[in-house]
């Protein structure tokens, strides 16, 4: 599939748009097991991709990403902004703006390696990794109806953080208490997975 500029700025729009729309909800799930800056940090971060969605989207895939990564790193804050980050910017440095399906599944895989660098983390300590685990797993899966079954896939990812333990971030300095919450990174990386589904979907 080619990734055109068009396209590249849909997606940068129905990202940043979701997350910004979701800000609230984002800090209110951090206020029970973080500091509550969650929504704020990303929506900060997401206001400052919005307003360069044009001169983002002009540039290459590779480009787009790698400055969207480096905007949420600057803007963000907190754990979450280089985290964010660096998986943008690992996005960027694996992706053409012509990609085959298996060539985004390596990419997906290689911003998990970066992201698990950088957070010293792994699957099952309730943060952001969490989703994107079972979404390189319906990328590797290919087949039909993707976009409806990466949504559904983050949307399960997301709940199932709510049992866990975190030991990751802030949250584990609660230990058990982290337990019956959903984690605030997880949720916000399904609403980027949500978003990006969508506009798949659009593009069919
Ligand atoms: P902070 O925790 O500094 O206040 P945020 O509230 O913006 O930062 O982000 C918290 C989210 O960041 C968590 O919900 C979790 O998903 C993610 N996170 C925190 N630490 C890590 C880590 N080491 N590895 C992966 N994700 C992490
Ligand atoms: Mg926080």
């Amino acid at each position: 599939m080619m990734i055109d500029r068009e396209t590249r700025k849909r997606l940068i729009v129905a990202v940043a748009n979701r997350v910004i729309a979701s800000a609230d909800e984002l800090t209110d799930l951090d206020r029970a097991i973080g500091d509550g800056d969650h929504g704020t940090n990303m929506r900060r971060g997401f206001e400052a991709v919005l307003a360069a969605a044009d001169e983002l989207s002009a540039k290459s895939l590779s480009e787009s990403l790698k400055g969207l990564g480096t905007t949420l790193v600057m803007k963000v804050g907190g754990a979450s902004g280089p985290l964010y980050g660096t998986l943008f910017m690992s996005l960027g440095k694996t992706l053409a703006d012509e990609v085959s399906l298996e060539q985004v599944a390596d990419a997906v895989a290689a911003a998990i390696d970066a992201v698990k660098a950088r957070g010293k983390s792994e699957a099952g300590q309730k943060t952001m990794l969490d989703v994107f685990f079972p979404v390189l797993a319906v990328l590797r899966e290919g087949g039909g109806d993707f976009p409806a079954r990466l949504r559904a896939a983050a949307r399960l990812a997301a709940e199932n953080t709510v049992p866990m333990k975190a030991i990751r971030g802030r949250a584990s300095f609660l230990g058990e208490r982290s337990i019956g919450h959903m984690d605030p990174g997880a949720r916000s990386s399904e609403l980027i997975v949500d978003a990006v589904a969508d506009v798949m979907e659009g593009c069919a």
